[in-house]
């Protein structure tokens, strides 16, 4: 019931960018000694981008056990770790607290990219001296890579790649 509770609230909060799973074997996300090997973690929390597991959730257990070696273990891998209190109730602000330091950003698309450096550098067209356009390739050799364009593009062709 408890994990439950506390499964639905994590969802809430971090659920669009990772899978959470419970019960996971602490040998599936970090390399540990054998006898610690399937000691299991509460929650993990799974980047949807690369897969990896990058945040463990650990309830605290009633009964006091020795943890150190998830600890340790999870250090290495470089793991975050949080325990939470055993609560009846998560609220989704407390969680969202919690997560909040931890949880990236998603990341930004590539329209959102442009918009970003456009507003930072704009680039005078060195033939016809009008404002030039960053502008991303969407097809070709150079595709993904990020172009100056002239405004007047096609009656100018002028066109050189954007470096940092
Ligand atoms: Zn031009």
């Amino acid at each position: 019931m408890v994990e439950q509770c506390c499964l639905q609230t994590l969802q809430q909060v971090a659920g669009e960018e990772y899978h959470i799973r419970s019960k996971v074997a602490l040998c599936v996300v970090a390399s540990s000694h054998k006898k610690d090997a399937q000691q299991q973690l509460d929650f993990v929390l799974f980047s949807k981008k690369t897969s990896k597991a990058t945040c463990v959730i650990q309830l605290q257990s009633v009964i006091k056990q020795d943890e150190s070696a998830v600890d340790t273990a999870l250090a290495k891998a470089g793991i975050r770790l949080y325990r939470l209190p055993r609560k009846s109730s998560y609220s989704i602000s407390s969680i969202r607290q919690l997560l909040d330091s931890y949880l990236e950003k998603p990341a930004a698309t590539p329209d959102e990219m442009i918009a970003t450096i456009s507003t930072k550098a704009f680039r005078q067209c060195k033939k016809c001296k009008s404002l030039m356009e960053l502008k991303r390739a969407s097809a070709g050799p150079h595709t993904g890579m990020l172009f100056w364009v002239c405004a007047e593009y096609p009656e100018c062709a002028s066109v050189e790649l954007y470096t940092e």
